[in-house]
Order: structure tokens, then C-alpha cells, then sequence
């Protein structure tokens, strides 16, 4: 599909990427979003949803998704899309534009600010060989709509939020959920384990720890059982009931095709001036991927680059227009005071 040529493409909906749409609405920009993940938010909503932020201006203190769920409803007010479950690979220049695309998309682009993080992120597979010839067929590594679990023998791997959130979340949807975690340190958010632990203390979720996956067994070509290894005793010992294996294993990350646009990197980070600039007219860099003297790696730094960023791409798009657009608590665009 090819999209409507746009103002301003910003590759990653971290929150400085959110930041950056927000910012290119304000200045009246046309905008989009483009990230590889399914949902919004970066690493707070892939690494740590569950934990509290100190020190980000104006909240005390805010878990990470909701930090997410905040700059999402600023977003909204401007209604520009954000592309999810999109990896950017293909960066073209054509005509008067750039084009970016991803698997299956073309954004058309007039500037580019590249969010990216620390790239890419996507879903760690589990190591055993036995597992591989199993995704997309029993093993699934994305949880997009519960409903499809309803009815199913869950086997869920990890000791992490996701985990523990999706164990808590199925029981009572899924016919049986079965966690299992390779010690017994969890990672998760102490309510969300006391609840699990209560669904277990109860008997309606098997929780198996010091275990990992050792083989799956199909019935009719389809899973029907997981052999689980105790990884103390090193012998194999269960078979648990199962037709849907979820790895919830965090992720891992890449900055993949990024590397090879001819933008300056150093440790994988690309080299900005003060403007945000790469090297390359109308590409900018904004947040944890932007590297300049100085820098501090925070979703603070993050938003200011953000603004920075999006003001230099708005005036490379229009330069007639300015730079700096003032105070927002002036602005027309909401409400306020004729600029
Ligand atoms: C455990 C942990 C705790 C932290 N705690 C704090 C804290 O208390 N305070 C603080 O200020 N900071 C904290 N940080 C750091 C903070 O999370 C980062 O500074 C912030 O997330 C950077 O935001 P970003 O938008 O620049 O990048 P990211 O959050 O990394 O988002 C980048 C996005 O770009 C997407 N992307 C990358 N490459 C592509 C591509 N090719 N195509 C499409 N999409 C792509 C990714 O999928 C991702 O969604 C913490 C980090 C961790 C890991």
C-alpha cells in the first residue's frame, strides 16, 4: 500500500517519536508515525510498563504505560496516524521526496525524523531447536486479541510482566494457562505475581518453576503436549496438556537497515549537530538514538530533541515559515491567542 505524501515521517513511536507527532500537529505539519511493534510506546511499553519513571517533568511519579496512555491522548488531539507492527527498512529518494518502506508500505515523506531508539525491536524466540518448526503453528509470539485464546490449553514461558499480565489476563478465557519460568525470580509487578500466585494457590494455573521447554508433541500434526526439563535436577519430567505456547522473553533489538542509509554512526547511535541535523537534508534524529556531546540518554533529552527536530524539519519543508513557533500557551491552534 502506498500512503499520502506527508510533511513529516517519524520512524519510532517511542515517547519521543509521540513527542515529535504532537509537535509536528502543533506546527500544522502533516505527520505519521511509523514503528515496528504492534502498540505504541517504545521501550516503556516493550521493556518496563510496569515501572515507576521519577523524572520526567511534571509527574511525581508515573508507571510507564501510563506515561505512554498520556502522550498518546496528546497525540490524539491532531489525529495523525500512527503505522504500528511496521519495521522501516527502504529509504528512497524520489522527485522532491523521500520514500520509506516497510514489508508491505510505502510513506511517502517530504522530511524524516528518525526516532529509533535502539532500534528494532522484536520478540526473543525461545533457544530449543524443538521450537522453531513450531511458530505459526502453536507457538505464538505476539498476544494481539485475547479472545483467541478462549477455550485453549495456554502454556505461557517467561518470568517477566508480560508473563505474569497474560497469565493473569487468560486464566479463566483459556481452558487451562500453564506458566513456566527457568527460576524462580520474577520480574514482574508484585500485585500482578501475588494474583498469579493466588490463581495457582487455588489450582486454576499450573505454575512450574526451574523448568524450560525440552519437547513438543503433536497429535494429528497438531501440539498437543509440552515436555517440560527441570533445569536443577537436568531431567525431564512433565508433560503438560497444551496447544498454545506464548514466549513472553522480552525482546531483542536492531537497528538493521538504519545502518546502511549512509548516515553517520558512532556505537550505533547517529551523529546529530545542535539542529538535530544527520548530514542529509530534510533527516533529522531525535532521542535515545541521537548522539551529540553531551547527551543524556532520558525521555526528558527525548522530548527536547523531539521539539528541536520537528521545528528544523518543519522549516526545511516550509522555509518561508519560522524556526521557533513561540509559546504554545499562545497558539492558535489551540484556542489561545492569534499567532
Ligand atoms: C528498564 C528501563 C528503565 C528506564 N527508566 C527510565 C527512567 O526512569 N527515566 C528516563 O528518563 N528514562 C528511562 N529509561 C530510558 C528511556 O526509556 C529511553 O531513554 C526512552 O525510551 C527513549 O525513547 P525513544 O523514543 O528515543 O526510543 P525508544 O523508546 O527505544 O523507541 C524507539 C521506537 O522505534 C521503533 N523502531 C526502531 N527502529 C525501527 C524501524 N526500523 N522501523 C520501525 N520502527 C522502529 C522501536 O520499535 C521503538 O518503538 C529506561 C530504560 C529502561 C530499559
Amino acid at each position: 500500500m502506498r500512503h499520502a505524501l506527508r510533511d513529516l515521517t517519524i520512524i519510532g513511536a517511542g515517547p519521543t517519536g509521540l513527542f515529535a507527532l504532537f509537535y509536528a500537529g502543533m506546527r500544522g505539519a502533516t505527520a505519521q508515525i511509523v514503528d515496528a511493534l504492534d502498540q505504541p510506546g517504545g521501550q516503556l511499553a516493550a521493556l518496563y510498563p510496569e515501572k515507576l519513571i521519577f523524572d520526567v517533568a511534571g509527574f511525581p511519579e508515573v508507571l510507564a504505560k501510563d506515561l505512554v496512555k498520556s502522550l498518546q491522548q496528546q497525540v490524539a488531539r491532531f489525529g495523525q496516524p500512527v503505522h504500528c507492527g511496521q519495521v522501516v527498512t527502504g529509504l528512497v529518494a524520489e522527485d522532491d521526496h523521500f520514500v520509506l518502506r516497510t514489508a508491505t508500505d510505502e510513506f511517502p515523506t517530504r522530511s524524516i525524523v528518525i526516532a529509533a531508539g535502539i532500534g528494532a525491536f522484536s520478540p526473543r524466540r525461545l533457544p530449543q531447536a524443538c521450537a522453531a518448526p513450531w511458530y505459526g503453528r502453536g507457538i505464538e509470539d505476539r498476544v494481539l486479541d485475547p479472545a483467541r485464546f478462549a477455550g485453549r490449553h495456554v502454556m505461557i514461558v517467561g518470568g517477566g510482566d508480560s508473563a505474569f499480565d497474560w497469565a493473569h489476563q487468560l486464566q479463566g478465557r483459556a481452558a487451562s494457562v500453564t506458566l513456566v519460568h527457568r527460576t524462580d525470580r520474577f520480574r514482574a509487578h508484585h500485585a500482578t505475581v501475588e494474583a498469579v500466585q493466588a490463581d495457582v494457590a487455588a489450582g486454576r494455573t499450573a505454575l512450574f518453576t526451574f523448568h524450560e521447554v525440552h519437547e513438543i508433541h503433536a497429535v494429528d500434526g497438531r501440539m498437543h503436549e509440552v515436555e517440560l526439563r527441570d533445569v536443577k535436577a537436568k531431567a525431564v519430567t512433565t508433560r503438560v496438556r497444551c496447544d498454545v505456547v506464548l514466549p513472553m522473553l522480552g525482546f531483542v533489538s536492531d537497528l538493521g537497515a538504519l545502518a546502511e542509509w549512509g548516515l553517520v554512526l558512532e556505537k550505533d547511535e547517529i551523529v546529530v549537530n545542535s539542529q538535530m541535523e544527520t548530514g542529509r537534508a530534510g533527516i533529522y534524529a531525535a532521542g535515545d538514538i541521537a548522539s551529540y556531546p553531551g547527551k543524556l540518554k532520558l525521555i526528558a533529552t527525548g522530548f527536547a530533541d523531539a521539539a528541536v527536530a520537528v521545528n528544523q524539519a518543519f522549516h526545511f519543508v516550509y522555509p518561508e515559515k519560522k524556526i521557533n513557533p513561540g509559546h504554545s500557551s499562545n497558539l492558535a491552534v489551540f484556542g489561545q491567542k492569534d499567532d
